[in-house]
């Protein structure tokens, strides 16, 4: 495993193989690898997360910004959280100005993963922006979008805007 990461990376074997690829790209590109800070989360894992968020900002501001527990794409083994591994900007938006947080807006497609919460599209995703975010969909898909200029797994898979909790 060349990924820098906490040690305890849990995602699905593609997921795993391919961040390989993505990780190994851009250290090739920007002479910085990919640092995997958060992977898997269990139901009681999210659970714990997201009632902190509701503690601290209450339930309304919690659900643009944590998942139920049940709704976090990290617990399909398919999103992983990432930073360069500088630590440049870890968990804030200002990743997206980062040499790292540009190569994979630019390029993570080519290696099967998406941006999953873009900028400015909180109504349609339900998520404020995560330029950390990336959800792996498989090359077939990810390259689908990216030349159909889709943004969006909902709009690219003509799915209903933001999920509804009620
Ligand atoms: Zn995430």
């Amino acid at each position: 495993m060349s990924i820098a990461q906490d040690g305890d990376e849990l995602v699905r074997p593609e997921v795993d193989a391919a961040l390989v690829a993505l990780d190994q790209a851009q250290r090739a590109a920007i002479g910085e690898g990919v640092f995997v800070f958060s992977s898997y989360r269990s139901y009681a894992t999210q659970s714990s997360i997201y009632q902190g968020f509701v503690n601290q900002y209450g339930q309304a501001e919690a659900d643009t910004t944590s998942a139920r527990p049940g709704h976090s794409e990290h617990q399909t083994g398919l999103a992983v959280d990432v930073v360069g591994t500088s630590g440049v900007a870890r968990l804030n938006v200002a990743f997206s100005t980062t040499p790292s947080g540009q190569w994979l807006a630019a390029n993570a497609w080519q290696h099967g993963f998406v941006v999953r919460y873009p900028n400015g599209l909180e109504g349609i995703t339900g998520y404020e922006y995560e330029p950390w975010h990336l959800r792996f969909v498989g090359v077939e898909l990810a390259t689908a979008m990216t030349q159909s200029g889709a943004q969006t797994l909902e709009e690219h898979l003509g799915l209903p805007a933001a999920p509804n909790y009620g």
